[in-house]
């Protein structure tokens, strides 16, 4: 499946953990109602030196409102060289009854293909990776709970920020 659910991180071979890998919500994207031609920025930042890690452009093509999609450009530092991909990812929306609005969701952009483009709320990217996929494509776990701090140095590290046109998310 691509291997790229595992990594040689801190010089052992285990498998990788939603904590450490960055991530994308569609919380962080979308409101209700939705907005089209959308734009937006997310940077993924080291909160103590507002170092960017990586960052993406997106933008939301809402035209075909049974066809809604994001472009997606993904952009990360590696030792001081950056790289960049592009990917579009589907869009799908439920009914959301508590909020008598809308609950959207991404469909899985992988290149593997493995999850069979499923419904997703969250998209990651690995810690060598510029492509977002699902925690199944990229065969991600959660932390044990044993393990469950061992990248809290990960999450607190990053401030998650989207810059768009309506909204600014801090988590
Ligand atoms: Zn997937």
């Amino acid at each position: 499946m691509g291997g790229s659910g595992s990594t040689r991180w801190q010089n052992y071979e285990r498998r990788l953990a939603v904590e450490d890998c960055l991530c994308v919500s569609t919380t962080d994207l979308f409101r209700y109602p939705l907005p089209t031609d959308r734009l937006g920025q997310i940077d993924w930042t080291i909160r103590r030196t507002g170092g960017i890690l990586a960052f993406m452009f997106y933008q939301l093509d809402a035209t075909d409102l049974n066809d809604q999609r994001i472009w997606t450009s993904v952009n990360r530092n590696f030792d001081g060289v950056m790289k960049s991909e592009e990917q579009w990812v589907g869009l799908e929306w439920t009914e959301c009854n508590r909020h008598g609005g809308v609950r959207w969701w991404f469909t899985c952009p992988s290149p593997y293909g493995s999850c069979g483009n499923r419904r997703c709320r969250k998209l990651y990217l690995t810690p060598n990776g510029l492509l977002l996929s699902c925690r199944e494509c990229h065969n991600l776990t959660y932390a044990s709970c044993q393990d469950s701090h061992r990248n809290d140095w990960l999450q607190r590290m990053i401030k998650n920020r989207s810059v768009g046109q309506h909204s600014t998310i801090v988590e």
